[in-house]
């Protein structure tokens, strides 16, 4: 370890060392300060960056070293740690470092949910898959299901060609807004969501807590509050983990086995199971399960739900049909008729002031 004697004396809980330490947005190496503190603080000239021990990962390095990458910190960022008992002290505060790891070293993690699983594979031939799915989804480990979702993000922009929409104004209404929506909701911000380029009308969950709404659907909505209740209905969904449930379910047997042995993130399974996570419905009961929580964020934040009836029931007419939110959304005017059902004037400021809701409609004027 090393510690400068001209500094004070840390705090007792306070522990210093060097490492070396890449920013993940340029190329440069930088010697710096480590202060291990409430959070793991990362000093050069000046303060660089504070990890929270929690979000801290270990990444593949040579023997004799110990390297981090951080889950809010830039996802290329890292610290190289060579001092022994520095890197121990580190490993001892960080509590999740070796959550994500589903390789080599975190066979023994998984292997008690490969049993479970095995065990519900067994379910599977028995009762049929989906009644496995609910039974597996309590039991996919956060880390693999977060692990699921970046695979399933990817393919998304693949298949649909979409980008992600982010021009300054627009960006910042967004988060103001799902932000608002996010606290109602009472989920933490390991939430990641955004607005995508492109023009189905559409909003969706994905495993390991992504949503998204397609611009399509923005495009038609006439006020904040209209999607705000998609994106709560959508936050209903990631509460339930309904998402990871559709993937099992509809990702097959074929899926299931890939979870078992590992490789997943090849498998034409979860392909499948991606894009069916975008065009086809959780079950009917997981969605009057989402409106009912989008009905309670909205009613918390004192605004109506109705609009988001109305807008459903534009987009889709009365007849439910078309690829839309609504053919997996489907009897839009049962759930207007729910959305307005005592629906309380509104009591609480717009969620977006007027010009906010026009920066956030332009959010993809650039992007095709
Ligand atoms: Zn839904």
């Amino acid at each position: 370890m090393v510690m400068d004697s001209d500094t004070p004396t840390p705090a007792k809980s306070t522990t210093l060392g060097s490492a070396t330490y890449f920013d993940g947005t340029s190329s440069r190496r930088r010697m710096v300060t480590l202060r291990l503190a409430e959070r793991l603080e990362i000093e050069g000239e000046q303060s660089l960056a504070a990890w929270i021990y929690a979000d801290i990962r270990r990444a593949d390095s040579p023997a004799g070293m110990l390297r981090l990458s951080c889950l809010s910190a830039p996802a290329l960022a890292r610290l190289e740690v060579r001092d022994k008992e520095l890197a121990n002290e580190l490993v001892s505060r960080c509590t999740k470092i070796d959550d994500h790891m589903i390789g080599r070293r975190g066979v023994a993690a998984i292997v008690g949910w490969s049993l479970a699983a095995a065990a519900s594979i067994v379910a599977v031939v028995l009762f049929g898959l989906p009644l496995a799915a609910d039974r597996l989804t309590p039991l996919v480990p956060e880390a693999f299901e977060r692990r699921l979702g970046d695979v399933a993000d990817s393919q998304i922009k693949t298949m649909f060609d979409a980008k992600v929409c982010d021009n300054a104004a627009g960006q910042k209404a967004f988060t103001k807004l799902i932000t608002a929506l996010r606290e109602s909701a009472g989920l933490d911000t390991s939430v990641q969501s955004g607005v995508l380029s492109s023009s189905l009308p559409n909003a969706f969950a994905l495993p390991g807590g992504k949503v998204y709404l397609f611009n399509g659907l923005l495009a038609k909505a006439e006020n904040a509050d209209e999607i705000a209740g998609v994106l709560a209905h959508e936050l209903g969904h990631l509460k339930h983990r309904d998402s990871m449930r559709a993937m099992i379910h509809n990702g097959g047997t074929s899926f299931l086995i890939g979870l078992l042995f590992g490789d997943i993130t090849g498998s034409s399974a979860l392909i499948f199971a991606s894009r069916t996570l975008v065009t086809s419905s959780h079950s009917r009961e997981a969605e009057t399960d989402a409106d009912s929580f989008a009905i309670d964020v909205m009613h918390r934040l004192g605004r109506p739900a109705k609009p988001t009836g109305e807008l459903l029931l534009r987009v889709t007419g009365k007849e439910g049909k078309g690829l839309s939110i609504i053919s997996t959304h489907p009897l839009s005017e049962d759930r207007l008729a729910r959305m307005s059902r005592q629906d309380p004037p509104a009591s609480g400021p717009p969620l977006l002031t007027s010009e906010e809701w026009r920066s956030l409609k332009s959010i993809c004027d650039g992007k095709s």
